[in-house]
């Protein structure tokens, strides 16, 4: 950057810095402030950004201020939800940071099985709220994970094949749109947003709160964990590959290939040991759940069987302490229309060579009530895919930085070929940013997303967010 145009940052950055101040209720955090390291780092640690400002809104009206303050400076933007996209797109270098994390507001009419959610919500605030009166959502398997980001990618939850993906269950959204309006938007008023948001709603406005539908499940939930010997994996896939997407839509089930966790509740001289781990939630009475659950406790014998009833907030935050905010993450994903035994080969091979304990590769199933919405209806656009396959490297030392990453995008270029090419968003990773990958991140949606954009902000305020994942 010139000396030139590095003045002229500066002076436009210290104007927008001032109009914030003098316009918001909420915290605004700039490189003097004393807790600007910590509000600009997010759960990945691999990413080191360095915004000019974090406006930190207290309600929709500061969300309105910066986004119109936005407008007269035109800084890069970035919002951030729960901070928890792995590619780090909550926030960005030199821009505005729109951070809703003080608005996690939780509000929910039990006559109306309705919840509204403010747009810095965790999901652990959510189940929280709805399980006080035996009400869910689908949403994150982690209660850290923000509702934002996690609702506007599509959302696969637990429980997505019997009630759909947390988008599909929106009412409806209000947005602050590139005007510095805030709008409703649902079926009928703003449809095109409503759209947009159910599946592909990053950069086309601030999400100061989501209306969801909610349904009775809880507070106790049955819950499969099986743990089965790794050297099993090839066979248990094979049959993975029909079980699973045959499964009654009751359970939308998982299959991880990872470590046993250090989990008091398993014997010790399993702590460590390379594993296949299928998991599945039933979504309904939990004494109604053996005989949807009993296929995935026989696939082989098991080296361990955690099947039990649990509440359903405690099942949605079991898997926390395993995803430490500021380890160094690296994802990559794809969708399948099926497994053929090349691709389960190529999969098992790149697996062996997994490089830190911490890292996974997590097979989702979807179909159900996924795959019965219309691909008009919403943004998202892998309803037909039968798998998701998340490929995650894990690891704290950034020594071991580039082992990692070569392996995650190694394994992704090996099953490529096998792959429909889709790549869900929210597990986009750093390779997805910049926008390099439109058309794998958003399909068939792609074209009417760049017009829903460019009508609702047709200068480019949320540019540079909409170039992220
Ligand atoms: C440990 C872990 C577990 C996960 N498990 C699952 C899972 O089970 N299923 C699944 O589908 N995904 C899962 N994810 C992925 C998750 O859905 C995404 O990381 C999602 O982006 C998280 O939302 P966030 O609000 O925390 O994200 P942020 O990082 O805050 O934001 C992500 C993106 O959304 C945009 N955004 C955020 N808030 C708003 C807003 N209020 N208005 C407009 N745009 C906004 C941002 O611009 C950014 O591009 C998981 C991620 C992690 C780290």
């Amino acid at each position: 950057m010139s000396i030139h145009t590095d003045r002229h940052a500066r002076r436009g950055a210290s104007g927008l810095i001032d109009g914030l101040r003098a316009a918001l209720r909420g915290d605004v955090i700039d490189p003097a402030h004393a807790e600007y390291d910590a509000a600009r780092s997010v759960w990945n640690g691999l990413i080191d950004r360095h915004p000019a400002v974090i406006a930190r809104c207290a309600d929709a009206a500061d969300a309105a201020e910066a986004v119109r303050l936005a407008r007269t400076f035109r800084p890069p933007v970035s919002i951030r939800g729960g901070g928890h996209q792995v590619a780090g797109s909550a926030v960005c270098d030199d821009g505005l940071v729109i951070d809703l994390s003080a608005m996690r507001g939780v509000e929910v009419d039990a006559d109306r099985r309705v919840a509204l959610v403010q747009g810095g919500a965790r999901w652990g605030d959510v189940d929280t709220a709805t399980q006080r009166v035996g009400l869910a959502v689908p949403g994150g398997e982690v209660s850290t994970t923000g509702v934002a980001g996690f609702t506007l990618g599509g959302g696969m939850a637990l429980t997505s094949r019997q009630f759909g993906l947390s988008c599909d269950n929106l009412r409806a959204v209000e947005v602050v749109t590139a005007d510095g309006e805030v709008h409703r938007a649902d079926r009928d008023q703003h449809a095109d947003l409503f759209w947009a948001a159910r599946g592909a709603g990053r950069g086309i406005g601030v999400v100061t709160s989501f209306e969801f539908d909610l349904h009775p499940l809880g507070p106790e939930v049955a819950a499969a964990t099986v743990f089965y010997p790794y050297g099993e994996a090839g066979r248990i896939l094979r049959a993975w590959r029909e079980l699973a997407p045959a499964m009654p839509e009751t359970v939308t089930p998982q299959l991880i290939l990872w470590s046993v966790p250090r989990d008091p509740a398993i014997p010790e001289a399993l702590h460590g040991e390379k594993c296949v781990i299928v998991t599945g939630v039933y979504a309904g009475p939990a004494d109604e759940a053996d005989a949807a659950l009993a296929p995935l406790r026989r696939l082989v014998t098991p080296l361990h069987d955690m099947t039990a009833t649990v509440s359903y907030v405690e099942q949605q935050s079991s898997v926390d302490d395993l995803f430490p905010d500021g380890n160094r993450y690296f994802m990559k994903a794809l969708g399948f229309d099926g497994l053929d035994d090349a691709a389960i080969d190529s999969l098992l091979a790149w697996d062996a060579r997994r490089p830190t304990p911490e890292s996974l590769i997590a097979l989702r199933t979807l179909g159900g009530a996924v795959a019965r919405v219309g691909s008009t209806q919403s943004a998202f656009p892998h309803r037909r895919d039968r798998f998701n396959l998340s490929i995650d490297a894990g690891w704290s030392d950034p020594g071991q930085d580039a082992s990692a990453i070569g392996w995650a995008r190694g394994m992704w270029d090996a099953l490529r070929p096998f792959s429909n090419g889709g790549v869900y968003v929210n597990f986009a990773g750093l390779d997805d940013d910049a926008g390099a990958a439109r058309e794998h991140l958003f399909g068939d949606s792609a074209k009417r997303l760049a017009d829903v954009r460019t009508s609702y902000d047709p200068e480019g305020v949320f540019a540079a967010a909409a170039q992220r994942p």
